[in-house]
This record gives structure tokens, C-alpha cells and sequence, in this order.
């Protein structure tokens, strides 16, 4: 029989989502016709902006004729895209990046999946904890995990995150070579800003690791101060790749369509120390084995570069900004200790001292007919913490804190 990739024994079951739905299955059998408001998901509630969609649908027009279609395009993306991201989302913004430097694909979770394939099996990996779990996940399945003792995998360094250092992962005191950051983060929404940021890039640089910056929510970091891109910070070029997504952006959570940036400066060494370029083993990997993104979503993508498409996406970012403000301000009115919610659209509560995360899910379904998503379901440092979203409805945003603020 054929043998299986053991690495997989190592995950842990995602349990926790199961129980999540259970629960609520539960409740609603038990409370038939219950209007229960869902402030757990981390996906978009608002169409696609109309530039996207006339894009979108002028590209299927053209598809539709003869002069205009599209078979198999370039795997790393259309050039018209790679250069609007290069041009509107680098260069006027002051980083040097290049259009061969943008690669574009159907989201960053696959790319941020698939992005540790290029790294050595033996590489040592730093992943903070609480955070978005195809890090940690993906890393088990590749086998750089080790096995799991008292909650923690033995071979992966934690960077604890915790109320106590205001959820800001503290520099590893040891040698890694993969670094997964995420800022704005989900879940916690809190924002490395230009200092500590700085900091990672001269750990990696003395370090020689490779910075795996996810910012996926960049858009949502409305104080100027705060980086959005870490290429912001000098000598990031040579150790860091950034992936970005038009999911949270642009409301493509089901469009599909992000892309991941390589300078050709970030370098990895082979056993006998030669050098090679990220930014060329991901163009092999990707022309092998991803065909593309479809030319349509290609083209609404680009969308967003027009004057129209900035317009509208800005509008739509700071309607679930207003989102994020209603629930902050409201739950600070109760006197919660809160964090996010200000530069990202994830509101981070901590909880009263001793109360476990699935008991408060127990508490605001059961009291207030509302969801959300257990911290422990992010990292054991997530255990006594909870997360709301600002991405729901505007009256049902603000029916929920009514309903908190009345039973909670
Ligand atoms: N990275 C982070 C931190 C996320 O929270 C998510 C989605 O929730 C993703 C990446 C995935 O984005 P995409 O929809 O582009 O796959």
C-alpha cells in the first residue's frame, strides 16, 4: 500500500471550527427562528465595487470574441496587472519594485502555503502565537514542525504575543531562518509600526533569514506613521517578501486574486553556498505548477488601479473601518480591554482574568445571540482572548453592540 506523508499526523484536527458550528447548530435547535449576527467570519459582506464589475464584464465581452480571447496566460500574471501593483501600490508610494517582481495568483493563503516549499526541509521557523494558521500548518505538512508536546509544536519558535507586550512579537533570543509576520494582524489587529519593524529587518539581515510578511490588511492602516509595506524599511529589499491580497482590499474573497512580491535581492544559499534568487525558484515553481489567474479577474483587478476603483475601494475600506469604530467604542463603553480595531478590521478583546475563550463564544451566543471566534483558535496565547470582525453589515454591526451592551 502506499505510503502516506506522515507529516500529517502531526496536525492537530481543527476541532475547534467543528465545535464552533456545532454549537451554534445547537442553539438554533434548541431557539428555532433565533436571528443570530455573525461577527465571526473573517470574510467580506459588500459587493464588488462597480469599477471591478464593469471591468469584469467588459474582459468576459472580449472573451466572447474572437480578436479578444484568452487561452493560457502568463503564469506570474498579465503584465497590465503586475505593472499597476508595481506602479500604484510601490513606486508612487516611494519603493523601488519592479514589474518582474510582482507575482500574481488566486490568493494569498495559497501563496503564503506554498511560499515555504522553496525553504530546506531543516530550515528552523518563527511563527507568532496567536495568529492566521496556514503558517504553522503548512510547516507541519512539510515536516519542519517536529511533534506536538504540551501544546506546542517542539521544533517551532513561538513568538508569544500577549496582552503583556501589547500583542507585538518580541525579536526570537536564538537563530531562525523563516520569520512569518502578519501586520495588520489577524486576529489580534494590531500593527507593527516603523520601529519594531526595523528591528526584524536587522535581525534577518545579521541573521540571514528571510522575512515572510503577510499583509494581507494593508489597507487598513489609516495613521500615516504606521508602515504598510516592509519594503518601507531600509534593507527589507534583501530579506523580505511581501504577500498582498485584493480579498480584503477589494471584497475578491470569492473573486480570488493576490499577488506576492520578490525583490530580486532576497537570496537563499544551496548546501555548497552558492547563491540563488527567491524571486527565480518561485517563477520556476509557479511556472510549473499553477496556470494563471484567470484573465477576467485579471482585468477587474487592475480595476482597482483606475481612478473610479481607488475611489470606490477607499469608500468600501472605510465603511468597515466605521464598522471596527462602532464595536471599539462600544465595547470600550463597557470598559473592555480592547486592542485592533483601529488600523485593521479585527477587534481583539481580552478577556476577564480566568475566562476561558469558548466559554465567552458560550456566553455572547447564548446571552446576546452573537458569534465570534475563540482567541485559542489562533495559538495557545490566543486562550483567554476573542475575536470580532468589522467586515458585517452596518445595522447589523450595530445591533449586535446593542444586544452586547443589553445582555452582556
Ligand atoms: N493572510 C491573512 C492574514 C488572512 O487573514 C487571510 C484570509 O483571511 C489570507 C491571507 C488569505 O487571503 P486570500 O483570500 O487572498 O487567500
Amino acid at each position: 500500500m502506499a505510503l502516506m506523508n506522515e507529516n500529517y499526523l502531526n496536525l492537530a484536527g481543527s476541532y475547534l471550527f467543528a465545535e464552533i458550528n456545532r454549537k451554534v447548530g445547537a442553539y438554533l435547535k434548541s431557539n428555532p427562528g433565533a436571528d443570530i449576527i455573525r461577527l465571526g467570519i473573517g470574510d467580506v459582506t459588500q459587493p464588488l465595487a462597480p469599477a471591478v464589475v464593469e471591468a469584469m464584464v467588459s474582459a468576459s465581452r472580449e472573451m466572447g470574441s474572437k480578436d479578444g480571447f484568452h487561452g493560457y496566460g502568463p503564469e506570474q500574471g498579465y503584465e497590465f496587472l503586475r505593472s499597476a501593483i508595481a506602479e500604484y501600490d510601490y513606486r508612487k508610494r516611494g519603493i523601488a519594485v519592479a514589474d518582474d517582481e510582482i507575482f500574481v495568483s488566486d490568493g494569498s493563503k495559497s501563496d503564503v502555503a506554498n511560499f515555504q516549499e522553496l525553504f530546506s526541509g531543516d530550515c528552523s521557523v518563527a511563527i507568532t502565537d496567536p495568529v492566521y494558521p496556514v503558517y504553522l500548518d503548512t510547516n507541519i505538512m512539510a515536516g519542519r514542525s517536529g511533534v506536538m508536546n504540551n501544546g506546542r509544536y517542539e521544533k517551532i519558535v513561538y513568538l508569544k504575543c500577549t496582552a503583556e507586550n501589547g500583542f507585538i512579537p518580541a525579536i526570537p533570543d536564538c537563530h531562525v531562518d523563516m520569520i512569518y509576520l502578519c501586520s495588520p494582524n489577524n486576529p489580534t489587529g494590531t500593527v507593527l509600526n516603523r520601529e519594531q519593524l526595523t528591528r526584524w529587518v536587522e535581525y534577518a539581515l545579521a541573521e540571514k533569514a528571510v522575512i515572510l510578511f503577510d499583509s494581507a490588511y494593508e489597507a487598513y492602516i489609516a495613521d500615516a506613521d504606521l508602515p504598510r509595506s516592509i519594503y518601507e524599511i531600509p534593507g527589507a529589499e534583501k530579506v523580505a517578501v511581501e504577500f498582498r491580497s485584493f480579498s480584503k482590499t477589494a471584497g475578491f474573497t470569492g473573486t480570488r486574486c493576490a499577488y506576492t512580491v520578490i525583490p530580486h535581492t532576497v537570496m537563499v544559499s544551496d548546501g555548497n553556498g552558492g547563491l540563488h534568487e527567491l524571486n527565480q525558484l518561485w517563477l520556476r515553481r509557479q511556472t510549473t505548477k499553477f496556470n494563471g489567474v484567470p484573465y477576467v479577474i485579471q482585468r477587474a483587478a487592475a480595476a482597482v488601479y483606475s481612478d473610479e476603483g481607488r475611489r470606490q475601494i477607499k469608500e468600501q475600506v472605510a465603511y468597515y473601518m466605521e464598522n471596527a469604530a462602532i464595536i471599539r467604542n462600544g465595547l470600550e463603553s463597557m470598559g473592555w480591554e480592547l486592542y485592533g480595531g483601529k488600523n485593521a478590521p479585527y477587534i481583539w478583546l481580552k478577556l476577564p482574568e480566568g475566562e476561558l475563550s469558548m466559554n465567552f463564544f458560550d456566553r455572547l451566543l447564548t446571552k446576546a445571540g452573537v458569534v465570534g471566534t475563540p482567541g485559542v483558535g489562533f495559538g495557545p496565547c490566543g486562550e483567554g482572548c476573542f475575536r470580532l470582525t468589522a467586515f458585517g453589515e452596518r445595522n447589523r454591526t450595530i445591533e449586535a453592540i446593542e444586544r452586547i451592551k443589553l445582555n452582556m
